[in-house]
This record gives C-alpha cells, sequence and structure tokens, in this order.
C-alpha cells in the first residue's frame, strides 16, 4: 500500500558501488540530486498539514464540517461538527518525524478526541519496502484499526499482552520494524498533541498521572523506555550468541594462516560457521541483510540521522556495524563468505553437490567476467529507481530472493518462491550463482572494498604463471588467470590459502617438497652405502 492522498517531496540519496566508474556515476547523481528542487537542502517550509482537505477529516471523523487551525505550536487542525469541536486532527511525521524501514517516516493520519482517546487512523503515504510486497492495504488497516480508542497516554508496545503497565497490539508478520514504527509514530505523536492541547482537561497539570485502560487510572508511570532499548533487552540471547559469533569469526581471519595450514580442522570450521550463519542468522533471526538497508540507510543519514532508527534492529545494526569494520580491514568478502546466509546456503548446497560427484559447470572466463556487469546494472537500476520512490526500488530489489527464503520462508505468491527455488538450483551446479552474477548487495560492498586496510591473501610470482590451481579452486572464479586475485569479487573463503600453503596441491611447494625428499633419499642412500663400505 503506499497511497499517495498529497504530494511529497522527493527523497534524496545515492547508492555507491565497486567499479570506478560506476561510482563516479553515482557520485554524480548525488550531486545532482541534491540540487533537486524537494531535497532537503531546498525543501519547503510548508507543512504537510497545510494541505489537508476536509474530505481526508472526514475518514477519521465523519461528521466534520469545517477545519482551523488548532492553538498551540504543533501543527495540528480542530474539526468542527454539527455541534461544535469534535476534536483533532494531524499528520504522524509532521510531529515526530521518525524514520522507518525505508528511512523515511511513514505518514499516518491520526484522529484525536477531545478526551485524549484516539478515533481512528489512516496510513496516507510510505515507502517501506517490505510492504511493497507481500502485505495487503488490510494488513495495515488491521493494524492501525487497533489504536482505535486507545487513549493518547497509554502505553502500548506490540505483543505486549501479558506485560504489566502495557497495552499489547498485534504486529505484522514479516515486517516488525515497520509495525513497531508506526506504533511509536501513532502513540508518540498522539501524546505530544494532547499534552499541548491539554487533553483531558483533568490531567492538565499532572501529565504522568495517567487514566489509562493499561494502567488504570492515576497510576503514576515510569518515563518510558525508548522502543531500540527495549528491542536490544528482548533479544540479549541472540545477541550474545551473535556478538561471540563475530568474536570468533575475528580470531578465524586475525589467525588465518594458522588455520589454513591445518585443512581438516579449517573445513570443519567453515562448514560450522556456514551452517551457524544459515541457520541460527538466516532462518531463526531473519538476520539476512538486504540492497534494502543500503539505500535506506543513505535515505536516513540525508533524511534526518537518528540513532533510534538504527538501533531499533540490533541484529541488523551489530551486524552492519561488523560488516563496516571488516570491509575496512579485509574487503567486502568477509560478509559474503562468513555472514550472508543466502551465500552460506548456496555454498553449502554447492559443497554437497561436490560431495556427490554431481556435474559442475563454470562460464569461460571471457562471458563470466562480462556477467559480472549484471549485478553493477541492476544496483544502478535500484539507485536510479529509489531516486524517484522507494516503491519502484523495493519492487526491483525482489531479485533478492532473501525475504522470499528467510523472512516469509517461502510462503509467497508462487512466482517469488520459484525464482528463489531457482537460484538455489542453479547453485548446485555453478557455485555461487547468484553472488557472482546478480547480487546488487554484493555490488553495493564491493565498492568499499578499495579502502580496505590490510591485503593478507598471501599470493606467488608463480601465481598463474603458470600455476593454476587456487584459480581452479576458487568458488566464485575470483584469481585472474594471470594469479591476481580480484578484491571486488573475493568472498575470503581462505580456499586459495589453504592451498597455497599445501605442499601436496600448491606445486611450486610440490617441487620443493619433492626436491627435498630427493635430497633426504640421497642422504640416507649415501650414509647408508658409507656404513656398507665400512
Ligand atoms: S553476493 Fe549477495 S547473496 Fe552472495 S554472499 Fe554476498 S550478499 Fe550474500
Ligand atoms: S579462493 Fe581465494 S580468491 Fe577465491 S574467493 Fe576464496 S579467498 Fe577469494
Amino acid at each position: 500500500m503506499s497511497n499517495v492522498t498529497m504530494p511529497l517531496s522527493a527523497a534524496p540519496y545515492a547508492l555507491v558501488q565497486g567499479r570506478s566508474q560506476l561510482s563516479l556515476w553515482l557520485v554524480l547523481s548525488l550531486c545532482l540530486l541534491l540540487c533537486l528542487p524537494g531535497s532537503p537542502a531546498s525543501a519547503a517550509s510548508d507543512r504537510p498539514i497545510d494541505l489537508l482537505e476536509l474530505s481526508q477529516a472526514q475518514l477519521l471523523f465523519p461528521n466534520a464540517q469545517v477545519m482551523a487551525k488548532a492553538e498551540g505550536e504543533l501543527p495540528t487542525r480542530r474539526v468542527f461538527g454539527d455541534d461544535g469541536v469534535v476534536g483533532y486532527v494531524f499528520l504522524s511525521d509532521d510531529i515526530t518525524a521518525m524514520p522507518a524501514y525505508s528511512g523515511k517516516p511513514i505518514r499516518i493520519l491520526i484522529g484525536l478526541g477531545i478526551d485524549a482517546h484516539i478515533r481512528s487512523t489512516k496510513i496516507l503515504e510510505h515507502e517501506e519496502p517490505i510492504l511493497v510486497i507481500g502485505i495487503t492495504d488490510q494488513d495495515l488497516t488491521n493494524f492501525t484499526d487497533q489504536y482505535n480508542g486507545v487513549e493518547a497516554y497509554t502505553r502500548v508496545r506490540i505483543g505486549a499482552h501479558d506485560r504489566e503497565g502495557y497495552l499489547g497490539v498485534d504486529g505484522i508478520t514479516g515486517a516488525t520494524i515497520t509495525a513497531m514504527v508506526m506504533n511509536a509514530s501513532i502513540m508518540k505523536s498522539a501524546k505530544a498533541v494532547s499534552n499541548e492541547l491539554g487533553l483531558p482537561l483533568e490531567l492538565e497539570n499532572e501529565p504522568t498521572m495517567i487514566a489509562s485502560p493499561a494502567t488504570g487510572a492515576g497510576k503514576p508511570l515510569p518515563a518510558e523506555e525508548p522502543i531500540w532499548v527495549e528491542r536490544w533487552q528482548e533479544q540479549k540471547v541472540e545477541l550474545v550468541l551473535l556478538c561471540s559469533a563475530l568474536a570468533l569469526l575475528m580470531i578465524i581471519l586475525f589467525f588465518q594462516d594458522w588455520l589454513v595450514v591445518h585443512p581438516v580442522l579449517f573445513q570443519r570450521v567453515r562448514i560450522g560457521y556456514l551452517l551457524f550463519t544459515l541457520v541460527f542468522l538466516g532462518i531463526y533471526c531473519k538476520a539476512q541483510l538486504s540492497v534494502i538497508n543500503l539505500v535506506a540507510f543513505m535515505r536516513i543519514l540525508f533524511g534526518g540521522f537518528t540513532w533510534e532508527t538504527l538501533l531499533i534492529d540490533p541484529m541488523i545494526f551489530l551486524l552492519w556495524g561488523f560488516v563496516a569494520v571488516s570491509i575496512i580491514l579485509w574487503g567486502r568478502g568477509v560478509f559474503c563468505g562468513w555472514l550472508c546466509p543466502f551465500g552460506a546456503a548456496q555454498e553449502l548446497i554447492h559443497k554437497v553437490a561436490e560431495k556427490m560427484q554431481w556435474p559442475s559447470w563454470e562460464f569461460p572466463g571471457m562471458v563470466h567476467e562480462r556477467l559480472w556487469a549484471i549485478k553493477y546494472l541492476l544496483l544502478i537500476a535500484l539507485v536510479g529507481l529509489s531516486l524517484e520512490s522507494m516503491h519502484y526500488a523495493a519492487r526491483l530489489a525482489e531479485v533478492e530472493p532473501f525475504k522470499t527464503v528467510f523472512v516469509m520462508r517461502f510462503n509467497r505468491e508462487l512466482w517469488f518462491v520459484a525464482w528463489a527455488g531457482l537460484l538455489l538450483v542453479v547453485a548446485v551446479f555453478n557455485s555461487k550463482f547468484y553472488c557472482k552474477y546478480l547480487c546488487p548487495l554484493g555490488a553495493g560492498l564491493s565498492f568499499f572494498t578499495r579502502f580496505r586496510i590490510f591485503d593478507w591473501l598471501r599470493r606467488r610470482k608463480e601465481c598463474g604463471k603458470p600455476c593454476q590451481s587456487c584459480a581452479a579452486g576458487c568458488q566464485i572464479s575470483a584469481i585472474k588467470p594471470t594469479g591476481e586475485i580480484i578484491d571486488n569479487e573475493c568472498h575470503y573463503c581462505l580456499e586459495c590459502q589453504v592451498t597455497y600453503f599445501d605442499d601436496k596441491r600448491c606445486p611450486p611447494l610440490v617441487d620443493k617438497r619433492k626436491k627435498r625428499e630427493r635430497r633426504e633419499k640421497r642422504a640416507i642412500e649415501v650414509i647408508s652405502t658409507d656404513q656398507t663400505t665400512l
């Protein structure tokens, strides 16, 4: 649903990606965008409430006859019916412009009675990507209908049905963050308006003494916790596990040279980690990063940064924090090779297929390199579309199968399920096909790889000249025939480093080992000949 019933200024942001020409394109886009009318730099001062029409107020107050500016600083309209004032209307993003998942606030029209109870609400506009496909208008209406009749001072929490002092409402399956932001937007703005207008009159001088269905009349309330604090508390077990796993990954990376010389141990650690990523991060926590996160983050940066919006999903926040650090240290490969649930799913599937000795194929080098362009083109298209609207960008972002697989667990329309299933089946025969050619998130992350500090993937002068052992074993063909690793494409799986140190697989080491063995054998022969002579 994205019922645009009033004009909105365009939302600017830019997204960068992996090739220098493309990044130039994007920087130019950003500059252009910042100059566009309607960008934050040039936003008009008119408030959306000024454009509110009586017919919209009548959606909430059917007997509304006239609207007039209400007293006070907040942009609120007083609504008159046949018998005088019937209530107030206002827009949530005029009062508390809290960015949601898309990086833009959700615009909800709220009708508040003179008794400080919410009469009705209506979502006028949003750009929530999660809602574009898969969640219906009726789902949203069902959600906001839960606020009808709720007093503005009530502490409302999603799912807090059994929590003392709170009124619990049901969330929206697959759109938890969006629902939480809507909840906060409705209740914070209703409370702010009620406070300013002194609603209801008897509470005028005692704003913390609340007559509320959730708390009981006149009961003093402690200060309300920000939503993000509650989210972090709710998920503390998962967060401890995630932090432990990230710490383990740091240890693996810092001691990679020691680990890769123990191939059996390395393979066990790697498969164990991929299983953790797939099962815990992907299936259990649904903590799959998406290109939409990147786009939304840029929108938050340009459209009014608040930590609360970023902190509201702690797993995603921690993962992005780790990704930022790991990209600066090692490149984008650490996320793609170790922490992406869909990447892990593809890799594990391909490993099983290899074990079963099923056929596998790769495109010829020339074709392979040209197919890389697809993911960068998808990223550019996504950025371009999102300049117009997140709605369009979200539709194109459906090229990502992540939502189908992890968020909705294949419980979607056949088309999406078929697409996700096809990508997983292709991974059986062509290792990480989706990552190599189609993933706009991988394309976006690879741009930042150019800023990495360490280059710990070792190469020999013989690599590519003529040795191709590592290149043949690279799961995503990220090693040039000339031997260099293509940093933008590398997934940091460390497989080539296992080969590098293996004196049974790395030809220069095999030569050295054979020479050493021959020397040792000759020495033994000389000693035994000398002993025989004596
Ligand atoms: S390329 Fe995309 S799907 Fe593959 S591992 Fe990276 S982010 Fe995940
Ligand atoms: S084999 Fe080496 S070059 Fe290829 S993805 Fe793994 S770490 Fe990168």
